[in-house]
């Protein structure tokens, strides 16, 4: 294989739930959970409580209802029936004891925080960039309704994609601001593959995917898409068309090169399509500003 040097990671991302529990949230997922608990212990009443940012978890005792464990919701379990959940009474669905709820950030508990949307968040934790810039990042890529507590489980297969792609886009970001690792080495990208991502999105959440997809590779890293979708094919900087036809009688390389290239290509089944969706106003999306590619 030649030019794997340039790659550090691979990572193939799919529509799969990322958490099978209601312990998983979007705020878990993407970590900020973890700064915000600080946050919360870090608060004067916190400090002469003895309340450290464990006290703020609701997967672990000590802070959390433990009625409903954390979770905000009870199983109902009925015979012949599927179960079904109701809020917990004795929290009314805010997951914590009466004394976590106490400690208040800005007239906030961290259980109105949990009912939050991640747009509300952001703009609520606006003065803390560690909490505030991935949620953010999560509102610029159209996920700003999802609430921070969230059941992962109920996120769509959509949702969850660019969930995911977000967090990398973080982790990206505490990459690059860590001076002492940046002048230790060379930073190295992350080759990401994803396979017919846009199976069961709308048109404007292919828009959505796009810009994470965009932003991935502005930030020196590779992505590999395997699609069908011409809005996605028109917005990569090089295409590999393979076919001619499906199944047994595909495999071979068609065409390949930019998309404008490939559009020119006189064999190639894609390229008649290509064409209208590389012409002004026959785009199914409009094109997207390129951004820069290094591979
Ligand atoms: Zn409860």
């Amino acid at each position: 294989m030649h030019g794997a040097e340039f790659f550090e990671t691979v990572y193939e991302v799919d529509q799969s739930p990322i958490g099978k529990t209601s312990r998983s949230t979007p705020a878990t997922y993407i970590k900020v959970f973890d700064e915000i608990r600080n946050l919360y212990a870090q608060l004067p009443v916190s400090r002469v409580r003895g309340y450290t940012n464990a006290r703020f978890s609701f997967n672990t005792e000590g802070g959390r209802c433990e009625t409903c464990k954390g979770q905000g919701v009870i199983k109902m379990e009925m015979s012949f029936l599927p179960s079904s959940y109701v809020p917990c009474e004795d929290c009314g669905g805010r997951r914590y004891s009466p004394q976590t709820l106490e400690v208040l950030y800005n007239d906030k508990s961290i259980g109105d925080v949990m009912d939050m949307t991640l747009e509300q968040a952001a703009g609520f934790f606006g003065a803390n960039q560690k909490i505030a810039r991935p949620l953010g990042l999560l509102v610029d890529t159209g996920l700003g309704y999802l609430k921070l507590g969230q059941p992962s489980p109920t996120l769509s297969g959509g949702e969850a994609q660019r969930l995911k792609l977000v967090t990398e886009l973080t982790r990206g970001v505490g990459r690059a601001q860590n001076e002492r690792i940046r002048k230790m080495r060379k930073p190295k990208s992350t080759l990401y593959l994803l396979e017919e991502p846009t199976i069961g999105l709308h048109m404007a959440d292919v828009e959505l995917l796009l810009k994470v997809l965009h932003r991935l590779v502005d930030e020196g890293n590779t992505v590999i898409v395997i699609e069908h979708n011409l809005s996605v094919i028109a917005e990569a900087d090089y295409i590999v068309d393979i076919g001619p036809e499906a199944g047994a009688d595909g495999g071979e390389i068609v065409a390949s090169g930019t998309p404008e290239e490939v559009a020119k290509n006189r064999i190639s089944r894609t390229a008649p399509f290509l064409r209208a969706a590389l012409n002004v106003g026959g785009a199914l999306v409009p094109r997207l500003s390129r951004g820069k590619s290094r591979h």
